[in-house]
C-alpha cells in the first residue's frame, strides 16, 4: 500500500504537487477571478457576494486595479497564487494577464496554479502554458467521473502535460471518487480530494443529499430555523460523509469505519492522492 503522510491539519498524502506545497506553507494568494459560472455543483460554497457577480478578490480584498492585486501580494511575501472562481477561464484573458503580470513583477518562480471545471482545447492551454501557468487542477462534474477516459477531461491532461504544465484533478470526496482516482492512476497525474463544507448557500443542499455537520469540525453551522424541513436529527449518514472520514490527528488506530474503508479503496489503486480538510 503507498505510504501516507499525514499533517497537522488532518489532511493526509502520497504526493503533493508544487501548488499544494506551498499552499501548505500558507504562501500562496488565492485570486478570485470571477465569481461567474455555467456550472451548479450542489456543494458550492460560495457567498452571495460573489457567486454570480463578476468580481475580482486577492484573498479577501475586492480589486479595481492592478495595483490592488500587487500590492495583497507583496503584503503576504506570496511565493505563488491559486487562481479559482467561479470558473476562471470564462474570463481567458483577464487569467492570461494576471498571469504575466504575476510572473513579470515576481519572478518565474512565482507558482501559479488554477482550478477549473471546464475541459479546455488544445489552443486554451497553449496560451496558459505560453502565459506561464504551472499547473492546473480540473473538477470535473460528478455526472461525468464514471467515464472519464471518454471525456473531453482525458484530452485536457494530456494535453495539458505535454505543454509541461503539471496537471491534476480536483474533487470532493463524494460517491464514485474512487472510479476517479482509477482514472486519475492510468493518467499519471495527481488527484485531491476536498472535504465538502458546509456554508450559508450550499447547507440545505449538502442536507438534502444525506451529508450531516460533523460538530468537532471549526466551521459554523447554518442555523437550523433557516432550514426548514429539515431538523439536523432527520439527517442521515451516507456511504460518504466526508466529514467522518477524515484523518484525525491521533494515531491510526483511532479511525472510523467509514475512514479505513475509504482509504483502502482509494489506496488499492492510487498513488498520487492528497486529501486535505481545510
Ligand atoms: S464549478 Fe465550482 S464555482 Fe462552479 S458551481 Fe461548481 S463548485 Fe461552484
Amino acid at each position: 500500500m503507498e505510504k501516507f503522510t499525514e499533517d497537522k491539519t488532518g489532511s493526509f498524502y502520497s504526493y503533493l504537487s508544487e501548488g499544494c506545497r506551498l499552499c501548505q506553507e500558507g504562501a500562496k494568494m488565492v485570486l478570485f477571478v470571477t465569481g461567474l459560472c455555467p456550472k451548479n455543483c450542489f456543494y458550492c460554497p460560495l457567498s452571495d457576494k460573489r457567486r454570480g457577480k463578476d468580481l475580482v478578490f486577492a484573498n479577501e480584498r475586492l480589486i479595481s486595479s492592478d495595483e490592488d492585486l500587487l500590492k495583497e501580494a507583496e503584503l503576504m511575501d506570496a511565493l505563488g497564487t491559486g487562481i479559482t472562481g467561479g470558473e476562471p477561464l470564462l474570463k481567458l484573458e483577464r487569467v492570461l494577464h494576471y498571469i504575466r503580470m504575476l510572473k513579470a513583477s515576481f519572478g518565474i518562480e512565482h507558482h501559479i496554479h488554477l482550478y477549473t471545471s471546464l475541459a479546455p482545447g488544445r489552443q486554451v492551454l497553449e496560451k496558459l502554458a505560453d502565459a506561464g501557468l504551472d499547473e492546473i487542477r480540473f473538477h470535473p462534474p460528478q455526472e461525468c467521473w464514471n467515464d472519464l477516459k471518454n471525456s473531453q477531461y482525458a484530452n485536457s491532461l494530456q494535453n495539458a502535460k505535454e505543454l509541461g504544465i503539471e496537471a491534476g484533478i480536483e474533487i470532493p470526496a463524494l460517491e464514485d471518487a474512487e472510479k476517479v482516482s482509477a482514472f486519475a492512476e492510468e493518467m499519471g497525474v495527481f488527484l485531491n480530494l476536498n472535504e465538502l463544507e458546509f456554508s450559508d448557500n450550499n447547507s440545505e443542499a449538502l442536507l438534502k443529499n444525506g451529508f450531516c455537520f460533523n460538530p468537532t469540525h471549526p466551521v459554523r453551522l447554518p442555523d437550523p430555523v433557516n432550514l426548514p424541513g429539515l431538523p439536523l436529527r432527520n439527517v442521515k449518514r451516507p456511504i460518504f460523509v466526508p466529514q467522518y472520514i477524515r484523518m484525525q490527528s491521533s494515531s491510526a488506530k483511532d479511525f472510523s469505519e467509514s475512514q479505513r474503508i475509504l482509504q483502502e479503496s482509494l489506496t488499492k489503486s492510487l498513488k498520487t492522492v492528497h486529501w486535505y480538510t481545510e
